[in-house]
């Protein structure tokens, strides 16, 4: 029968559940308190022409994406053009740097320069990430996670030794590669899942081949390219969309949601999903129909939140790539910041995106769109001086690293953004960037449910449930979500 059924907020995982929902045969509106979809992964463009992706810029997985797009007969060239970055990225060392390769037997031949047998090495743990990939792309990731049984199938049964769920990463590399440098290279892409290699289990090295082995490619436009082609099919499917309406209420009866409060209306609903942070969404509920109290909250591990720089440079910088990790000190040290002390990290690292290097459109003529990311505690106090400090440190070290010369004095647009940003314009809770950091007991089952256990059309969908943080987990979270919505009654 068909459903009326809200959805709250338009970030990735609000934009696939509203399309599948809408796909089903529902009635779909989505409410969104900003002016444009995207979520975390807004975009805005400057009075001088700089065009800037606020959030992510990796586009891993794209296996994932095209299944999205197949889902309503479209493939993603059908609105934007996908490039393969090569090299992928350059990882930056005191003392040199390594430039990944598109081409898998070149990244080979790359290691095997500075670790003699590390390109058998690397196949070897390439392969078993291919398995990981897969089993995890078919058995796990698409399951609604209510309980501990949807696993028991006996493929994962079978496979269950070599997923190496109960090794941690950092073990996990440190069989494979002795070199210190080619152990920060493999374990680089298990901190988006937003905790030390220490404490993420080795499946993830899933993440090694969703992202080296298929490779790094950018939606020329920027991602945002992405967002307005979700929200163009999700259109297609008869979603309505209503911009600058910020929910404030969600209200029962009887253990169902009836309606949504908004810009001072009751609408009424059969189902809701929310897509909104899930503290935040539980705030809109009186305290007897949350989920979590504050004390579950206070003890989840979240991924870091991040001191971002958006900057306009008004000349080409040389020597530098559309990525590049600045990892010239100890990921440790950085690490135990976030997580330990809760302070400002001395010796930081940080990502530098630079779009410009392969999309003309982000940047006037003659200049450059320089994205600048240092991963920070949730929570921390980000005042203007604080935040003025750390882009003086890290420009002078892009300038060490490409020879530029007063990056500073070049600078066409700045607009910093950090932890406070976060909370603002997400209800983040501690303004956390990436929602919760996938450790082993905050995975699958253990994640926070994306369904209300006493309001039963009350859905929760996004970074904060399953299957997880980055863009193709919450495009997935978003057709689970919808999937379910689906099943029940009204
Ligand atoms: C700086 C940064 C860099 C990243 N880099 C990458 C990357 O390179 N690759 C990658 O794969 N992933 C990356 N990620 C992660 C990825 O962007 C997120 O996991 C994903 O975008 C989250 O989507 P979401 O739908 O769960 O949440 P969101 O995008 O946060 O969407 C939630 C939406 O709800 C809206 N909302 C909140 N409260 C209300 C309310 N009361 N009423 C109405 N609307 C409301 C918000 O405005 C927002 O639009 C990055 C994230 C950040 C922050």
């Amino acid at each position: 029968m068909k459903k009326k059924i809200a959805v709250i907020g338009s970030g990735f995982s609000g934009l696939s559940a509203a399309a599948y929902a809408a796909k089903a045969g529902n009635e779909v509106h989505v409410f969104e308190k900003h002016d444009r979809p995207g979520g975390r992964a807004r975009q805005f463009t400057t009075d001088n022409d700089y065009v800037f992706d606020m959030g992510p810029s990796w586009y891993w997985m794209p296996d994932i994406i095209e299944n999205f797009f197949a889902d309503f007969g479209y493939k993603s060239a059908d609105f934007y053009e996908l490039v393969s970055l090569n090299p992928q990225f350059e990882m930056i060392f005191s003392d040199t740097k390594i430039a990944v390769p598109k081409n898998y037997e070149e990244l080979k031949q790359t290691v095997e320069q500075i670790e003699t047998g590390a390109a058998v090495q690397l196949d070897r743990f390439m392969e078993s990430a291919k398995f990981k990939y897969q089993v995890g792309m078919q058995e796990f990731v698409n399951k609604p996670c209510y309980n501990w049984l949807e696993f028991a199938s006996p493929k994962i049964a079978v496979s269950a030794l070599k997923l190496d769920l109960l090794t941690n990463f950092r073990k996990y590399v440190s069989k494979y590669f002795k070199n210190p440098k080619l152990r920060a290279l493999m374990e680089f892409p298990v901190i988006f899942l937003g905790a030390s290699p220490k404490n993420i289990p080795a499946l993830y090295s899933l993440m090694n081949y969703g992202g080296y082995a298929l490779g790094t490619r950018y939606p020329m436009g920027g991602f945002y390219s992405l967002v307005s082609a979700m929200k163009k099919v999700a259109e297609n499917q008869g979603v309505h969309f209503h911009f600058n309406h910020s929910i404030e209420k969600i209200h029962v009866e009887n253990n169902r949601a009836v309606s949504i409060e908004v810009n001072g209306k009751i609408l009424e609903f059969d189902s809701i999903i929310a897509s909104s942070d899930y503290h935040h969404t539980e705030s809109l509920l009186d305290d007897q129909y949350k989920n979590y109290d504050e004390n579950y909250w206070e003890n989840r591990t979240f991924a870091p939140s991040s001191l971002i720089f958006y900057l306009g440079i008004k000349e080409r910088i040389p020597n530098l790539t559309h990525h590049t990790l600045f990892f010239e000190n100890d990921l440790d040290e950085h690490i135990d910041c976030i997580y330990e002390e809760k302070k400002w990290p001395e010796k930081p690292l940080f990502y530098a995106c630079c779009p410009s290097k392969t999309d003309p459109s982000t940047a006037p003529e003659n200049c450059e769109n320089l994205f600048l990311l240092m991963p920070v505690a949730t929570g921390i106090n980000d005042d203007e001086s604080i935040r003025e400090h750390y882009l003086k440190e890290l420009l002078n070290r892009i300038e060490k690293h490409t020879g530029a010369e007063n990056l500073y004095d070049k600078i066409d647009y700045k607009k910093s953004y950090c932890v406070s940003d976060f909370i603002q314009d997400y209800n983040a809770y501690g303004g956390n960037a990436y929602g919760l950091a996938n450790t082993l007991n905050q995975t699958a089952v253990l994640k926070p449910k994306i369904r209300n256990k006493k309001v039963h059309n009350l859905f929760y969908t996004g970074q904060l449930t399953v299957p997880g943080p980055g863009v193709p987990p919450a495009i997935i979270s978003g057709k689970i979500v919808a999937k379910e919505v689906n099943k029940i009654k009204i």
